[in-house]
């Protein structure tokens, strides 16, 4: 007992240096020595804080930290206190004075403090308004979307900051394996007195809208997954809106509601009246009229909270208003190439020429809107003297004002162009036009489009972007709204870390935060940064002319590239000979990381992405030589094997497999190539079958056509070229001085396994010159007519009636060949396809057999011709055809956004909660260039789709998923649109499921 006793006293007086003794011992020798404490009413957000913490000390140490609740704190033991403690009150910390979403950390004696500025469930006007009925558990959300999450999470980024400074934690992409936890034994902590707050008061990477889609999982589970992961990493890098100044275009429902009693309020167009253009939906406002300020004034009152934005947005469009008010607020625009003077006659000629865009002859509008502004907010002051107001640099009013001057209370959102080709133009344009903004003396936000680019392919903009996002920040950025995070981590990590990482240090060196990404590959840091060196100097030569060349843009600008089609261009840039590069440098990244094994996992995720790159590379070529030839086959095989891959890796993290459908679905016809998905099997039938001429037409009689009929004796031929082309068409030709037109016969046999029992049994003929009648088994199945396309056509036969499972069938093909080459020339397919029970029928005159009868028609845009045509059909004698000779006017066109528009239409009754299918039989003109869609559409409630393109003159079936019906009507289209040429439809069929 004594020795103890002495042995403490020595330690306790002589042992221990003086400055350690105030030191605290979290985690000693992979031991815990400290416990969390959170507020007895612990919020949402606090808890988060903790388990964060809790969870990153286990993995660096190994030891697990107790969470408690403040009541229950152990005394006499170290502890961490999070949130709003007695203890931290106590302590006299205090967190009122703090900015939002800052923080407070700090040491005192044993207890160590992680305090914020936390508000929970405030998450703005908007939010209040619109979602008064959610729950108040779900307001506290600290995670999920945060794109419209306002709370604010100051003690949460107090752990970050301590993770990040004290521990070395990275965090290069969501989920655990982008994790960077260094290991260590010990964590003790000396001395920290600290208050902070993140770089940006609003900063927003958007993770919802076009990015948050449900098509292309699937599975639920993986894409609630790779969300929660994704906003907690967004979190980790610090992106928080603390204070509400976000709002939209502010004008968009004005039109219809007042446009009829307040003309006033709207646009003077060059011909004296006040309306939208026709080129656009979008109606711009008479920015210089004081009664459109006082009814702007009255609705933010209507909804007025202390410090609350007005917004004053233009609606998505360009400035418009011509009178002679707004007129004299413009100031000389230099870039006008005519005297400025002059410019409204300009404006007017190009306006009565239908030019879309006339009011590029106004010049730059951006004095008017700047002096609009300043008036709106002079106005509001009388309600508010620290009224704040948002505006945009955008459109016409882009560019810098050239007189006007605004106040820190103006809040300027800046829109550069969406870029994919960053180049030294585009980045001195974007420096110049944000000093010209800073200058007004305004709060400037950037707003870029341009983290859409790349689809999933490995793009690489890193280091421009971050000299951008330097630039701005050094000129006063006040905030970020970036539009969208598109998460494709395995093939773009180093780029999207650098967004994020500088988030929060916008004056961190690019190459520190590249390095502390590559350092995640360990051994293999040197090889996956020359990896990642091969992809920037692959995105690095992109022009503007190789992108308009593969985007066929012509004329058109490059600015509004869309986004949603870059990976139509994905092949050009993306060659085989650039991603052989790209695998070989990452097969040698994973030789230098032998034995390491994180560092393989990870290098395992990139190689994920680059596979996942190559599929969906292959994907759009397959779809490419769809659109020449025609034939879907290739491309539904080559969706089929990019979708197992997704759905085999969409647990991985590896990419939003959302965003990446929602574009494609734009593009590929997938309910076409998904409906070809369900062959179950495709069998070519032997291409060298039995052959005789007939030239006196005798066949029929002697019963050539009979099941039983002997063709021993007859020739052989080949059915994979007209016969002309063959030793026995050219011996024809030899003896008889001419090629053979006429009657000729094709025998052969063959046989379906007994397991088609219940199935569906078809045959695909590849193509057929000119008619023919086919037998099988002795029975026709098929008199197929001549029409001006047949001889090049594919079409099937049902023979499930006729043919014998298991035994040898017989198919026999009489050809008549009227001019020119003859014969049976494409391969014959069998298709074992599942059966269905749609057997109840609800059309009458499906085929167009019976003409018009039932149809309606439609044209709503361009100029078509609808006709009953009665040389081709799928099967009978007719089809409904319609042809598009005239795309619609350019106004018409703009408001229906499309070419050209017609359908034929019926409407059918059918019973609420019964399946319904929907198919119909459809081919093109060999040119056609636009679209078919098939719809089923229930009015009011959903609609059921299925699209193809040119069918290259074959007939390709057309059909929608299967669906229940939920009201007691179906309304069936047949469209053709924005394409010229014609459609022919054939054989709809409206079936409902018949119960077993
Ligand atoms: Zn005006």
């Amino acid at each position: 007992m004594k020795i103890y006793y002495c042995f403490i006293v020595f330690f306790l007086c002589f042992g221990i240096p003086a400055h350690l003794l105030k030191a605290m011992d979290i985690v000693r020798d992979g031991k815990p020595q400290a416990t969390i404490v959170i507020p007895d009413a612990g919020s949402e957000l606090v808890r988060e804080a903790a388990g964060e913490l809790q969870y990153h000390i286990q993995k660096a140490t190994g030891a697990k930290l107790l969470i408690i609740k403040e009541s229950f704190r152990p005394i006499n033991k170290s502890c961490i206190f999070l949130g709003a403690t007695k203890a931290a009150q106590e302590a006299g910390i205090n967190t009122k004075k703090l900015e939002p979403n800052g923080f407070v950390i700090k040491l005192v004696g044993e207890s160590f403090f992680m305090v914020g500025d936390d508000v929970s469930g405030r998450c703005g006007y908007r939010w209040n308004l619109r979602r008064k009925t959610k729950s108040p558990a779900k307001r506290e959300k600290v995670f999920g979307s945060l794109h419209a999450n306002w709370n604010r999470v100051g003690t949460l980024f107090a752990v970050y900051e301590f993770l990040e400074k004290h521990l070395s934690v990275r965090w290069l992409w969501p989920g655990k394996l982008g994790e960077l936890i260094p290991k260590t034994r010990d964590i003790v902590i000396a001395k920290w007195n600290q208050t902070g707050k993140p770089a940006l008061v609003h900063s927003r990477w958007r993770d919802s809208g076009h990015v948050n889609k449900k098509i292309g999982w699937k599975s639920p589970k993986a894409h609630m997954q790779f969300n929660e992961n994704q906003s907690k990493w967004l979190r980790r890098h610090r992106f928080a809106m603390g204070v509400n100044q976000d709002r939209g275009h502010t004008f968009v429902r004005y039109w219809k509601k007042i446009g009829k009693s307040h003309p006033e309020y709207f646009n003077l167009l060059p011909n004296g009246t006040r309306r939208p253009d026709g080129y656009s939906g979008n109606v711009a406002m008479c920015v210089s009229q004081p009664k459109l300020w006082k009814e702007i004034i009255r609705k933010w009152q209507e909804r007025y909270e202390p410090g609350q934005i007005i917004g004053a947005t233009e609606n998505d469009t360009n400035g418009k208003c011509t009178c002679s008010a707004c007129m004299a607020w413009d100031e000389p625009d230099p870039a006008l190439k005519f005297p400025y003077e002059q410019r409204l006659k300009y404006a007017k000629k190009a306006f009565d020429a239908n030019e879309v865009e006339w009011e590029s002859n106004l010049g730059s509008l951006s004095d008017r809107y700047c002096k609009y502004y300043l008036a709106l907010q002079k106005a509001a002051e009388k309600i508010d003297p620290n009224a704040m107001l948002q505006g945009v640099a955008y459109a016409n009013y882009v560019k810098p004002p050239l007189k006007a001057k605004l106040n820190k209370r103006i809040f300027i959102k800046n829109v550069p162009p969406y870029i994919i080709n960053w180049k030294k133009e585009t980045e001195q344009a974007f420096e110049k036009n944000w000093k010209g903004w800073e200058k007004t003396g305004c709060s400037q936000l950037l707003r870029p489009n341009y983290t859409f680019a790349g689809h999933n392919m490995p793009i690489a903009y890193a280091r421009p972007f971050a000299k951008q996002f330097a630039f701005a920040a050094k000129h006063g950025m006040w905030g970020s709204d970036f539009d969208s995070l598109t998460g494709q981590y395995a093939t773009q990590g180093p780029t999207l870390y650098v967004v994020a990482r500088m988030n929060n240090n916008p004056k961190m060196p690019v190459s520190q935060i590249l390095n502390e990404f590559y350092k995640g590959f360990g051994p293999a840091s040197e090889a996956v940064k020359n990896y990642f060196k091969h992809w920037e100097q692959v995105s690095k030569p992109l022009t503007d002319q190789q992108l308009a060349a593969a985007l066929n843009l012509k004329k058109r600008s490059l600015e509004p590239l869309p986004w949603r089609k870059f990976f139509l261009v994905a092949p050009k840039i993306f060659t085989p000979a650039v991603m052989a590069k790209g695998r070989n440098l990452l097969t040698q990244a994973k030789k230098a990381a032998t034995g390491d094994t994180p560092a393989l996992q990870r290098i395992s995720f990139l190689e994920k992405g680059l596979r996942h790159a190559k599929l969906t590379l292959a994907a759009q070529l397959a779809y490419e030589a769809y659109r020449k030839s025609g034939k879907p086959l290739g491309a539904s095989q080559a969706i089929r094997k990019l979708d197992a891959f997704r759905a085999s890796a969409e647990f991985d993290g590896i990419a939003n497999m959302g965003v990446l459908r929602y574009c494609e679905a734009r593009t590929w016809p997938l309910s076409l190539l998904k409906t070809l998905t369900r062959n179950q099997s495709i069998t070519t039938l032997p291409t060298v079958w039995k052959f005789m001429w007939d030239p006196d037409k005798q066949g029929l009689n002697k019963g050539w056509q009979a099941d039983k009929f002997d063709d021993k004796k007859w020739h052989n031929i080949n059915i994979t070229t007209q016969w002309e082309l063959q030793p026995l068409g050219k011996k024809w030709k030899a003896e008889h001085g001419t090629d053979y037109d006429g009657l000729a016969w094709y025998r052969t046999t063959f046989t379906v396994d007994p397991s088609a029992s219940n199935k569906r049994v078809n045959l695909l003929f590849g193509a057929v010159d000119d008619s023919c009648v086919i037998w099988v088994n002795g029975e026709q199945v098929l008199d197929r007519p001549h029409s001006k396309n047949s001889w090049q056509e594919s079409f099937e036969v049902d023979i499930t009636k006729v043919v014998r499972l298991g035994k040898t069938n017989t198919l026999v093909v009489r050809v008549k060949d009227k001019e020119c080459a003859g014969g049976i020339w494409k391969p014959v397919n069998l298709l074992v396809m599942k059966k269905d029970n749609f057997k109840k029928r609800l059309l009458t005159n499906p085929g167009f057999e019976s003409n018009r009868k039932g149809w309606k028609r439609h044209d709503r845009l361009g100029k078509f011709k609808f006709e009953i045509d009665r040389t081709v059909a799928h099967t009978g004698r007719k089809s409904g055809r319609m042809t598009c000779t005239a795309f619609g006017s350019p106004q018409k066109q703009r408001r229906y956004r499309g070419r050209s528009w017609a359908r034929w239409y019926r409407e059918i009754s059918v019973k609420p909660g019964r399946t319904y299918r929907f198919r119909v039989w459809a081919k093109t003109s060999v040119k056609f260039d636009g679209k078919v869609v098939a719809l089923a559409v229930e009015p009011h409630k959903k609609t059921y789709t299925a699209t193809t393109l040119n069918t290259n003159g074959n007939w390709i079936e057309l059909r929608t998923p299967d669906f229940k019906a939920i009201g007691d009507k179906i309304v069936i289209y047949l469209i053709s649109q924005n394409g010229l040429g014609t459609v022919w439809f054939d054989d709809a069929e409206l079936s409902e499921k018949v119960s077993e």
